[in-house]
């Protein structure tokens, strides 16, 4: 299968070469030319298979350079293993009758990001011998606090493979930060950046398009690449336990075979909602895609109205994953809702740069109305979200309380009853300070003393890995002006 740049559909690549580049040099992203498809009785089967190896069969639907067997023992390395707190991965959680909760933080990390990032370390080293790529890949990171966590998880100690992480001063949460600067790995590089995350972001897009620093770095034997949702490898995996929930709600006899369903996303960079889509695409029985989104509500606009503007103030919130006004993925979506128009992606993304706001076109905003509702959650709600669900016997994170609130409103706006799903992206341990607040407790002065102090007060066990975070030292303190990340890139190539 191929794959094609969103800003310029010649451009056709293997799946090998598009995860090995990550962005494509036209600064567009890679998106596959056609969609495989995906049939209920497919779903049937897979019903019955474990986890990994549903992961295997649905990722080689778009990897065909890569052999069965191969992704097999990929996905067994990843999803198997005790890596994971629980062999069904991604479990579901039933609250009510009509609504479940995909609870997507398992994994070594306590982020939904483990599950595209225990698995993209091993689709880029394969991709990296299949291109016969012999120079050490680079992996710059911009996070809002779980991803660079994640990446470096799976990337520590990886052959061929360097990642250096940056992250906004102050808007992670102290765990996150902490988790960050004790990572282990002799191939790895934490710092952080004066800014907020766009900042972030914005330097690791001017890196990877700065020809000067591309040419230094040849020369000394690196080339970049990124683990950010941009890359292909990351938004693939992701498809996966669409797919997965799909079944268990099968195997609940929750839905009927054939029945379609909603999920509903915490939405921040839009990698996780358009997986969603994406498995929609290949013909899961999805109705509507409710895209949640915190007081940083550019998405809930733009799904309202057609009018992408990130001219707004930006908001620190107690979800800072989705603290984020540019969600780049948007882009492959675009690409998609225009029937791959190139032209017309680049224009909007042109427009975007110089002002900060683009109008699609009406039969766009149509067809995208068609699949997505967007809504947001206040401060205030959101807290009151994570007590409500917390009386009711079930302790979730503020992202998770964000979509928990907006299926809520989607429902009373639109009476739609269909079987609906909630995806929970963090384990509520990664946010004590504010899920201790929202439950009316005081958090201990101490972040990482938070963790038991929650656990005690809640009954609820805390995943081993945050819980050890206490005996760990500190590795990385470095800051940097944003206008200065070239140069800790440099330094850390040395
Ligand atoms: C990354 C993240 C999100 C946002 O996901 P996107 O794919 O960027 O939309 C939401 N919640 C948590 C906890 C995250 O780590």
């Amino acid at each position: 299968m191929e794959y094609l740049s969103t800003r310029d559909r010649t451009l056709r690549r293997s799946a090998a070469e598009a995860i090995a580049m990550g962005l494509s040099r036209d600064g567009g992203l890679f998106t596959p030319a056609s969609f495989p498809k995906f049939g209920v009785l497919e779903a049937e089967a897979l019903c019955g298979m474990p986890y990994f190896r549903g992961a295997a069969y649905i990722m080689g639907k778009f990897l065909d350079d890569f052999r069965p067997e191969e992704l097999e023992w990929f996905s067994e390395e990843a999803y198997g293993g005790g890596r994971f707190d629980t062999p069904a991965v991604a479990p579901m959680r039933k609250v009510d009758g009509k609504t479940w909760c995909l609870e997507l933080w398992h994994g070594p990390t306590s982020a939904f990001k483990d599950m595209a990032l225990q698995m993209l370390p091993r689709l880029l080293t394969a991709s990296l011998k299949k291109t016969g790529e012999k120079k050490t890949a680079c992996i710059l990171v911009a996070t809002s606090g779980d991803t660079g966590k994640a990446a470096m998880e799976g990337f520590a100690d990886v052959e061929q493979v360097k990642i250096l992480t940056f992250y906004p001063e102050n808007g992670v949460s102290e765990i996150q930060k902490l988790q960050m600067v004790t990572q282990e790995g002799r191939n790895v590089g934490v710092c952080a950046v004066k800014g907020n995350f766009d900042d972030a972001q914005n330097g690791v897009k001017r890196i990877f398009s700065d020809p000067d620093i591309r040419e230094e770095l040849a020369e000394r034997g690196y080339f970049l690449s990124s683990a950010n949702s941009i890359n292909w490898g990351r938004i693939l995996p992701q498809i996966v336990y669409y797919i997965s929930a799909y079944c268990d709600l099968l195997n609940a006899k929750a839905i009927k075979l054939g029945e379609a369903v909603n999920f509903c996303v915490p939405t921040g960079n839009f990698g996780n909602i358009l997986a969603a889509y994406y498995a929609k695409r290949m013909g899961l029985p999805i109705n509507r895609l409710i895209c949640a989104s915190n007081c940083n509500d550019v998405l809930t606009d733009f799904i309202r109205t057609g009018v992408y503007d990130r001219n707004r103030p930006f908001h620190t919130t107690m979800s800072p994953s989705m603290d984020i006004l540019v969600s780049s993925n948007l882009e492959r979506l675009l690409f998609d809702m225009s029937g791959g128009k190139d032209e017309l992606v680049r224009e909007y993304m042109d427009q975007l740069a110089r002002t900060g706001r683009y109008e699609v076109t009406a039969g766009m905003k149509q067809r995208m109305q068609e699949v997505f509702w967007g809504g947001f959650c206040n401060e205030e709600d959101t807290a009151a979200a994570v007590a409500r669900m917390y009386q009711n016997g079930y302790l979730i994170d503020p992202h998770t309380a964000v979509a928990a609130k907006v299926l809520e409103d989607y429902r009373r706006e639109t009476g739609d009853r269909t079987v609906s799903v909630f995806v929970s992206t963090a384990s509520p341990y990664k946010f004590c300070d504010s899920v201790l607040s929202a439950i009316g407790e005081t958090p201990a002065e101490n972040s990482v003393d938070r963790i038991g102090q929650m656990a005690e007060i809640t009954g609820v066990t805390a995943p081993e890995r945050l819980a050890a975070l206490k005996s760990k030292t500190p590795r990385f303190s470095q800051v940097t002006e944003r206008e200065k990340m070239e140069d800790v890139v440099l330094e850390f190539l040395k």
